[in-house]
């Protein structure tokens, strides 16, 4: 590939020898969001100078490099760490200085708004009447920060750096393969410095040269009316940087719900069941069952049933989206006494003494079915089994 003459950093950002750091970001900004290939599709070139322009940026943002270029130029900068832009994706290249385009710039999709932060997940309890209504929860968490110190660059504040002695500055190192010198010889970024070209020589007091420290944040977290168990609440830009000075990934929150003494939640419906008497449910009543809002009060019917379910609309939990409440079930079940006292037991057995199977509409038609069983081919098994034996 035939070397093209590399056009001077300035004048690809458009920028003066004097501009400050805020107007070259703001160049660059420009630049690549021009020549962004997404928008010059019909544009071969586009990619080229996209890539230029980024090249130019990560040499006049960074005061040391721009120092050396200033000085001698181009040869100054040489192998001094710049990354190699021809032969990176652009969504590489948009991750890379993800601070300035603040993420998301093309969308979602681009893929690079994450690309250098690690993401952090964590579990909260809510209880269910929190999530009737929107609520806001203090969160406390540990993270791994950027080292305030140094800034996140490992070494000690006013401390001078010195050239990689493995790689002599360059950021990259050859190795040889071993098959053979024609071929053999790969390219690599430098294992000591990590392709940075230059060491620290006096670590940071406070972190001991990792650049990083753990930090212990308190955060205020929406979560919204309607969440379920298991969906998860994200804080943009809560996680942990990726590496010194990069962008953050960010928080997941995930929500369990704490199991309530009465309701049940299917969705946005909650069943309460609620035990009554045998009397109060051939006689009917009023119940007095509990909501989300205080105890309400039920008119059941004279003959309420086992199991028989009542809908109290709208006393339900909000959908998440539309906000649209769900029912209160509350479902009866009747409870027999295990123990009577003489009294009852003496009205009970007058009781049973009046009952009329005719009344009693599923008692009569079992009573139907066990004479229809018995005499005909219910008794055939029946016989089988005796004369067997
Ligand atoms: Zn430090
Ligand atoms: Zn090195």
């Amino acid at each position: 590939m035939p070397v093209a003459e590399k056009r001077d950093y300035y004048e690809v950002l458009g920028v003066s020898r004097e501009a400050g750091a805020d107007e070259i970001k703001k160049a660059y900004r420009q630049a690549a969001l021009k020549y962004h290939p997404d928008r010059n599709r019909n544009d071969p070139d586009a990619e080229t100078k996209f890539k230029e322009a980024a090249e130019s940026y990560e040499v006049l943002s960074d005061p040391e490099k721009r120092a050396r270029y200033d000085r001698y130029g181009h040869e100054g900068v040489r192998g001094a760490g710049i990354h190699d832009f021809s032969g990176m994706g652009v969504d590489d290249i948009f991750s890379m200085f993800n601070d300035i385009f603040g993420g998301g710039m093309f969308g979602g999709g681009r893929g690079g708004r994450r690309g250098g932060g690690v993401d952090l997940q964590m579990e909260i309890e809510l209880a269910l009447e929190e999530v009737a209504s929107d609520v806001e929860k203090t969160i406390e968490f540990d993270r791994r920060d950027s080292c305030e110190h140094c800034s996140g660059s490992g070494g000690e504040p006013g401390s001078r750096k010195k050239a990689c002695a493995t790689c002599g500055g360059y950021g990259q190192v050859e190795q040889n393969t071993g098959f053979g010198a024609l071929f053999g010889r790969v390219v690599t970024t430098c294992p000591t410095c990590r392709g940075r070209g230059e060491l620290i020589a006096t670590p940071c007091k406070r972190c001991g040269g990792s650049g990083t420290q753990k930090k212990h944040r308190v955060l205020n977290v929406h979560f919204p009316a309607g969440i379920q168990e298991g969906q998860a609440v994200r804080v943009a830009g809560e996680g942990e940087p990726g590496g010194p000075g990069g962008r953050r990934g960010d928080l997941h929150i995930y929500v369990r719900i704490r199991p309530h003494t009465f309701f049940e939640r299917h969705g946005q419906d909650l069943l309460c069941r609620v035990p009554i008497s045998f009397a109060q449910a051939a006689l009917g009543g009023k119940l007095e069952v509990p909501s989300l809002n205080g105890r309400v009060e039920v008119t059941i019917p004279a003959g309420t049933q086992h199991g028989q379910m009542f809908r109290l609309a709208g006393r339900g939990l909000p959908a998440l989206r539309s906000k649209r409440k769900g029912d209160e079930i509350v479902q009866v079940w009747i409870e027999v006494p295990k123990k009577l006292n003489k009294r009852q037991e003496q009205l009970l057995r007058e009781y049973a003494d009046t009952e009329d199977k005719d009344v009693l509409p599923e008692s009569k038609s079992f009573l139907d079915k066990l004479t229809e069983f018995f005499s005909g081919a219910g008794q055939d098994e029946q016989n089988k089994g005796v004369n067997r034996s």
